[in-house]
Protein backbone atom coordinates (compact mmCIF):
# COMPACT_ATOMS: atom_id res chain seq x y z
CA UNK A 1 0.00 0.00 0.00
CA UNK A 2 1.42 3.23 -0.75
CA UNK A 3 1.52 6.31 1.42
CA UNK A 4 -1.24 8.88 -0.04
CA UNK A 5 -3.49 5.70 0.44
CA UNK A 6 -6.20 5.61 3.27
CA UNK A 7 -8.00 3.26 5.09
CA UNK A 8 -11.12 3.31 6.26
CA UNK A 9 -12.25 1.95 9.99
CA UNK A 10 -15.36 0.91 10.25
CA UNK A 11 -17.14 0.40 14.20
CA UNK A 12 -20.01 -1.58 14.33
CA UNK A 13 -21.98 -0.64 17.65
CA UNK A 14 -24.93 -2.09 18.84
CA UNK A 15 -26.85 1.11 18.39
CA UNK A 16 -24.60 3.19 15.72
CA UNK A 17 -22.35 2.56 12.71
CA UNK A 18 -19.08 4.79 12.85
CA UNK A 19 -16.81 4.97 9.57
CA UNK A 20 -13.57 7.23 8.98
CA UNK A 21 -10.56 7.69 6.93
CA UNK A 22 -8.13 7.00 9.24
CA UNK A 23 -4.43 7.55 9.24
CA UNK A 24 -2.40 6.65 11.94
CA UNK A 25 -4.17 7.52 15.19
CA UNK A 26 -6.20 10.64 13.39
CA UNK A 27 -9.63 9.90 12.06
CA UNK A 28 -10.79 11.92 9.22
CA UNK A 29 -14.47 12.43 7.00
CA UNK A 30 -16.23 9.93 9.70
CA UNK A 31 -19.99 9.21 8.70
CA UNK A 32 -22.36 7.92 11.03
CA UNK A 33 -25.54 5.85 10.55
CA UNK A 34 -28.16 3.67 13.33
CA UNK A 35 -27.11 0.44 12.94
CA UNK A 36 -29.76 -1.46 11.13
CA UNK A 37 -30.55 -4.19 13.60
CA UNK A 38 -33.51 -5.94 11.85
CA UNK A 39 -31.80 -8.55 9.28
CA UNK A 40 -28.09 -9.50 8.20
CA UNK A 41 -28.99 -8.24 4.74
CA UNK A 42 -30.08 -5.06 6.39
CA UNK A 43 -26.93 -4.77 8.66
CA UNK A 44 -24.54 -5.60 5.67
CA UNK A 45 -26.47 -2.77 3.49
CA UNK A 46 -26.30 0.08 6.59
CA UNK A 47 -22.64 -0.14 6.76
CA UNK A 48 -21.61 -0.40 3.24
CA UNK A 49 -24.31 2.52 2.60
CA UNK A 50 -22.16 4.49 5.72
CA UNK A 51 -18.59 3.43 4.17
CA UNK A 52 -19.39 4.71 1.20
CA UNK A 53 -20.16 7.92 1.72
CA UNK A 54 -16.64 8.23 3.00
CA UNK A 55 -15.46 6.76 0.39
CA UNK A 56 -16.89 9.21 -1.67
CA UNK A 57 -15.06 11.96 -0.05
CA UNK A 58 -11.61 10.36 0.15
CA UNK A 59 -11.76 8.10 -2.44
CA UNK A 60 -10.81 4.06 -2.93
CA UNK A 61 -9.26 2.99 0.32
CA UNK A 62 -5.80 0.57 0.47
CA UNK A 63 -8.02 -1.61 3.06
CA UNK A 64 -11.01 -1.69 4.95
CA UNK A 65 -11.25 -2.94 9.10
CA UNK A 66 -14.17 -3.22 10.61
CA UNK A 67 -14.65 -4.10 14.55
CA UNK A 68 -18.20 -5.77 15.58
CA UNK A 69 -19.49 -6.73 18.80
CA UNK A 70 -19.11 -10.46 18.07
CA UNK A 71 -16.43 -13.54 18.39
CA UNK A 72 -14.51 -13.79 15.16
CA UNK A 73 -12.92 -16.97 13.68
CA UNK A 74 -9.90 -14.75 12.89
CA UNK A 75 -8.74 -16.57 9.88
CA UNK A 76 -11.70 -16.54 7.97
CA UNK A 77 -13.28 -14.01 8.69
CA UNK A 78 -16.25 -15.74 9.98
CA UNK A 79 -18.63 -14.64 12.83
CA UNK A 80 -18.33 -17.33 15.37
CA UNK A 81 -21.24 -15.46 17.54
CA UNK A 82 -23.57 -11.97 18.12
CA UNK A 83 -25.08 -11.23 20.99
CA UNK A 84 -26.44 -8.29 20.06
CA UNK A 85 -26.46 -7.84 16.24
CA UNK A 86 -27.74 -10.13 13.44
CA UNK A 87 -23.92 -11.64 12.58
CA UNK A 88 -24.14 -15.18 13.66
CA UNK A 89 -22.63 -17.44 11.13
CA UNK A 90 -22.01 -14.52 8.48
CA UNK A 91 -18.44 -14.69 6.97
CA UNK A 92 -18.37 -11.11 7.20
CA UNK A 93 -14.77 -10.47 5.93
CA UNK A 94 -16.15 -11.95 2.22
CA UNK A 95 -19.13 -10.26 2.08
CA UNK A 96 -17.27 -7.09 2.70
CA UNK A 97 -14.67 -7.79 0.48
CA UNK A 98 -16.77 -8.50 -1.98
CA UNK A 99 -18.71 -5.73 -2.00
CA UNK A 100 -16.03 -3.13 -1.41
CA UNK A 101 -13.57 -4.77 -3.72
CA UNK A 102 -9.98 -3.95 -1.54
CA UNK A 103 -8.68 -6.08 1.15
CA UNK A 104 -11.09 -6.41 4.30
CA UNK A 105 -9.84 -7.15 8.08
CA UNK A 106 -12.55 -8.44 10.12
CA UNK A 107 -12.05 -8.39 14.38
CA UNK A 108 -13.77 -8.44 17.77
CA UNK A 109 -14.31 -4.55 18.96
CA UNK A 110 -12.63 -5.07 22.39
CA UNK A 111 -9.56 -6.32 20.02
CA UNK A 112 -10.04 -3.14 17.94
CA UNK A 113 -9.98 -1.04 20.92
CA UNK A 114 -7.05 -1.97 22.80
CA UNK A 115 -5.07 -1.68 19.42
CA UNK A 116 -6.22 2.13 19.62
CA UNK A 117 -5.16 2.62 22.97
CA UNK A 118 -1.89 1.14 22.22
CA UNK A 119 -1.20 4.40 19.61
CA UNK A 120 -2.70 6.47 21.81
CA UNK A 121 -0.50 5.74 25.21
CA UNK A 122 2.64 7.78 24.38
CA UNK A 123 4.85 9.22 21.68
CA UNK A 124 5.37 5.75 20.09
CA UNK A 125 3.02 2.97 20.06
CA UNK A 126 2.55 0.52 22.69
CA UNK A 127 4.47 -3.27 22.03
CA UNK A 128 2.75 -4.92 25.22
CA UNK A 129 -0.67 -3.52 26.22
CA UNK A 130 -3.46 -4.73 28.46
CA UNK A 131 -6.97 -3.31 28.10
CA UNK A 132 -10.15 -3.77 30.16
CA UNK A 133 -13.31 -2.57 28.89
CA UNK A 134 -15.87 -2.13 32.05
CA UNK A 135 -19.44 -2.03 30.58
CA UNK A 136 -22.51 -4.26 30.73
CA UNK A 137 -19.51 -7.52 31.12
CA UNK A 138 -15.78 -7.52 30.55
CA UNK A 139 -14.32 -7.27 27.48
CA UNK A 140 -10.20 -8.06 27.02
CA UNK A 141 -7.53 -6.91 24.33
CA UNK A 142 -4.05 -8.18 24.03
CA UNK A 143 -1.70 -6.46 22.01
CA UNK A 144 1.60 -8.10 22.07
CA UNK A 145 4.51 -6.88 19.47
CA UNK A 146 2.64 -4.00 19.09
CA UNK A 147 -0.56 -6.25 17.09
CA UNK A 148 -3.40 -7.85 18.28
CA UNK A 149 -2.71 -11.20 20.42
CA UNK A 150 -5.66 -13.68 19.30
CA UNK A 151 -4.70 -16.94 20.76
CA UNK A 152 -5.17 -20.22 18.38
CA UNK A 153 -8.00 -18.77 16.12
CA UNK A 154 -8.68 -15.58 17.00
CA UNK A 155 -11.19 -16.45 19.97
CA UNK A 156 -8.49 -15.62 23.12
CA UNK A 157 -7.75 -12.32 25.48
CA UNK A 158 -11.08 -12.64 27.06
CA UNK A 159 -9.89 -11.36 30.55
CA UNK A 160 -13.21 -10.83 31.59
CA UNK A 161 -13.71 -14.88 31.66
CA UNK A 162 -10.85 -15.23 33.66
CA UNK A 163 -11.85 -17.26 36.95
CA UNK A 164 -11.02 -15.07 40.42
CA UNK A 165 -12.77 -17.29 42.79
CA UNK A 166 -13.69 -20.84 41.44
CA UNK A 167 -16.90 -20.35 44.02
CA UNK A 168 -17.93 -16.93 42.99
CA UNK A 169 -21.20 -15.86 41.42
CA UNK A 170 -22.56 -17.30 38.51
CA UNK A 171 -20.81 -15.33 35.37
CA UNK A 172 -23.61 -13.40 34.28
CA UNK A 173 -22.10 -13.29 30.15
CA UNK A 174 -22.23 -16.31 28.11
CA UNK A 175 -20.03 -18.61 30.24
CA UNK A 176 -20.21 -21.47 32.60
CA UNK A 177 -17.98 -20.36 35.03
CA UNK A 178 -18.34 -18.95 38.37
CA UNK A 179 -16.04 -15.92 39.63
CA UNK A 180 -15.30 -14.66 36.65
CA UNK A 181 -13.93 -11.18 36.13
CA UNK A 182 -17.07 -10.64 34.69
CA UNK A 183 -18.72 -11.46 37.23
CA UNK A 184 -17.11 -8.92 39.77
CA UNK A 185 -16.58 -5.66 37.51
CA UNK A 186 -19.66 -5.05 34.59
CA UNK A 187 -22.60 -2.69 35.36
CA UNK A 188 -24.72 -6.89 35.48
CA UNK A 189 -22.74 -7.28 38.59
CA UNK A 190 -22.87 -4.43 39.79
CA UNK A 191 -26.53 -4.65 39.33
CA UNK A 192 -27.04 -7.70 40.99
CA UNK A 193 -24.89 -6.53 43.87
CA UNK A 194 -27.06 -3.58 44.29
CA UNK A 195 -30.49 -5.18 44.08
CA UNK A 196 -29.39 -7.97 46.36
CA UNK A 197 -28.45 -5.63 49.32
CA UNK A 198 -31.75 -3.70 48.72
CA UNK A 199 -34.02 -6.39 48.94
CA UNK A 200 -32.08 -7.24 52.18
CA UNK A 201 -32.28 -4.14 53.58
CA UNK A 202 -35.42 -2.62 53.01
CA UNK A 203 -34.54 1.00 55.03
CA UNK A 204 -31.32 1.30 52.75
CA UNK A 205 -30.44 4.06 49.76
CA UNK A 206 -30.16 1.43 47.63
CA UNK A 207 -33.93 0.16 49.21
CA UNK A 208 -34.98 3.44 47.80
CA UNK A 209 -33.48 2.93 44.46
CA UNK A 210 -35.50 -0.08 43.26
CA UNK A 211 -37.35 0.32 40.42
CA UNK A 212 -40.50 -0.61 39.07
CA UNK A 213 -38.92 -4.39 37.86
CA UNK A 214 -37.58 -4.77 40.95
CA UNK A 215 -34.00 -3.63 40.30
CA UNK A 216 -31.33 -1.36 41.39
CA UNK A 217 -29.96 -0.02 37.95
CA UNK A 218 -26.35 0.89 37.78
CA UNK A 219 -26.53 4.34 37.01
CA UNK A 220 -28.71 4.90 40.37
CA UNK A 221 -25.98 3.30 42.35
CA UNK A 222 -23.06 5.46 40.78
CA UNK A 223 -25.26 8.03 41.65
CA UNK A 224 -25.74 7.46 45.18
CA UNK A 225 -22.02 6.47 45.48
CA UNK A 226 -21.30 9.90 44.59
CA UNK A 227 -23.87 11.07 47.07
CA UNK A 228 -21.86 9.31 49.41
CA UNK A 229 -24.38 6.30 50.57
CA UNK A 230 -22.44 3.93 52.53
CA UNK A 231 -23.99 0.99 51.18
CA UNK A 232 -23.56 1.83 47.35
CA UNK A 233 -19.90 2.89 48.06
CA UNK A 234 -19.55 -0.87 50.01
CA UNK A 235 -20.89 -2.60 46.46
CA UNK A 236 -18.34 -0.42 44.60
CA UNK A 237 -15.22 -1.51 47.24
CA UNK A 238 -15.62 -4.85 46.45
CA UNK A 239 -15.67 -4.15 42.76
CA UNK A 240 -12.82 -2.19 42.79
CA UNK A 241 -11.21 -4.83 45.09
CA UNK A 242 -11.99 -8.01 42.38
CA UNK A 243 -10.54 -5.12 39.68
CA UNK A 244 -7.56 -4.83 41.04
CA UNK A 245 -7.26 -8.54 42.14
CA UNK A 246 -7.73 -8.71 38.53
CA UNK A 247 -4.64 -6.09 37.59
CA UNK A 248 -2.44 -7.52 39.60
CA UNK A 249 -2.49 -11.46 38.53
CA UNK A 250 -2.71 -9.77 34.65
CA UNK A 251 0.61 -7.89 35.15
CA UNK A 252 2.34 -11.08 36.51
CA UNK A 253 1.54 -13.05 33.53
CA UNK A 254 1.74 -10.63 30.40
CA UNK A 255 4.30 -7.97 32.02
CA UNK A 256 2.87 -5.25 30.26
CA UNK A 257 4.16 -1.96 29.64
CA UNK A 258 -0.03 -0.24 29.88
CA UNK A 259 -2.48 -1.66 31.56
CA UNK A 260 -5.75 0.49 30.12
CA UNK A 261 -9.38 0.45 31.43
CA UNK A 262 -12.06 1.45 29.16
CA UNK A 263 -15.70 1.57 28.42
CA UNK A 264 -19.25 2.73 30.13
CA UNK A 265 -18.19 1.81 33.67
CA UNK A 266 -14.68 4.05 33.19
CA UNK A 267 -16.82 7.12 33.02
CA UNK A 268 -17.45 5.79 37.13
CA UNK A 269 -13.95 5.66 37.59
CA UNK A 270 -13.76 7.88 40.28
CA UNK A 271 -15.70 4.90 42.47
CA UNK A 272 -12.75 2.33 41.91
CA UNK A 273 -9.98 3.16 40.23
CA UNK A 274 -7.83 4.15 42.54
CA UNK A 275 -8.40 1.56 44.93
CA UNK A 276 -8.08 -0.87 42.45
CA UNK A 277 -4.60 0.20 41.95
CA UNK A 278 -3.66 0.35 45.14
CA UNK A 279 -5.06 -3.61 45.27
CA UNK A 280 -3.22 -4.28 42.17
CA UNK A 281 -0.16 -2.95 43.61
CA UNK A 282 -0.17 -5.45 46.83
CA UNK A 283 -0.50 -8.26 44.97
CA UNK A 284 1.94 -7.99 41.54
CA UNK A 285 5.28 -9.24 41.53
CA UNK A 286 6.84 -5.73 42.07
CA UNK A 287 9.54 -5.85 39.61
CA UNK A 288 6.99 -6.07 36.89
CA UNK A 289 4.95 -3.19 38.75
CA UNK A 290 7.19 -0.92 38.69
CA UNK A 291 7.18 -0.79 34.96
CA UNK A 292 3.84 -0.76 34.17
CA UNK A 293 1.33 1.86 33.57
CA UNK A 294 -2.31 1.58 34.86
CA UNK A 295 -4.40 4.16 32.97
CA UNK A 296 -7.95 4.92 31.35
CA UNK A 297 -8.61 4.31 28.19
CA UNK A 298 -7.94 7.80 26.21
CA UNK A 299 -9.89 6.97 22.71
CA UNK A 300 -13.29 7.67 23.80
CA UNK A 301 -16.43 6.77 21.59
CA UNK A 302 -13.26 7.31 18.64
CA UNK A 303 -11.43 4.41 19.69
CA UNK A 304 -13.32 1.83 17.69
CA UNK A 305 -12.49 3.15 14.38
CA UNK A 306 -9.01 4.10 15.24
CA UNK A 307 -8.50 0.62 15.96
CA UNK A 308 -10.38 -0.76 13.21
CA UNK A 309 -8.58 1.46 10.78
CA UNK A 310 -5.14 0.19 12.68
CA UNK A 311 -6.10 -3.09 11.86
CA UNK A 312 -6.45 -2.40 8.09
CA UNK A 313 -3.40 -0.56 7.87
CA UNK A 314 -1.30 -3.53 9.59
CA UNK A 315 -3.17 -6.00 7.85
CA UNK A 316 -2.35 -4.41 4.61
CA UNK A 317 1.05 -3.82 5.33
CA UNK A 318 1.25 -7.90 5.84
CA UNK A 319 0.14 -8.57 2.83
CA UNK A 320 2.63 -6.41 1.29
CA UNK A 321 5.64 -7.58 2.75
CA UNK A 322 4.29 -11.43 1.90
CA UNK A 323 3.69 -10.47 -1.46
CA UNK A 324 7.01 -8.98 -1.93
CA UNK A 325 8.71 -12.12 0.21
CA UNK A 326 7.08 -14.27 -2.73
CA UNK A 327 7.91 -12.66 -5.84
CA UNK A 328 11.51 -12.59 -4.51
CA UNK A 329 11.76 -16.40 -4.07
CA UNK A 330 9.54 -16.45 -7.19
CA UNK A 331 12.71 -14.71 -8.74
CA UNK A 332 15.29 -16.79 -7.86
ZN1 LIG B 1 -17.21 -15.86 32.59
Amino acid sequence: MSSDQVVLGIDVGGTKVAVGAVVGAQVTHQEESPTPLSDTKALLDGIEATARRVIERVGAPAAIGVGVPSQIEHVTGLVESSVNIPLTGVPLRDELTRRFDVPVFVDNDANCAALAEAQLVDDAPASVLLMLTLGTGVGGGVIIGGEIFRGAHGLGAELGHFTLDPEGPPCPGNCPGRGCVEAYCSGQALERDATEFARDMADSGLADCLDEDGRVSGRAVVRIARDGDADALRVFERFARMLGVAIGGYVNVFEPEYVVIGGGLSRAADLYFERAVDEARSRALPALWRRVTVSLARGGAGAGVIGAGVLAAQGAARDTARLRAESIEGAE
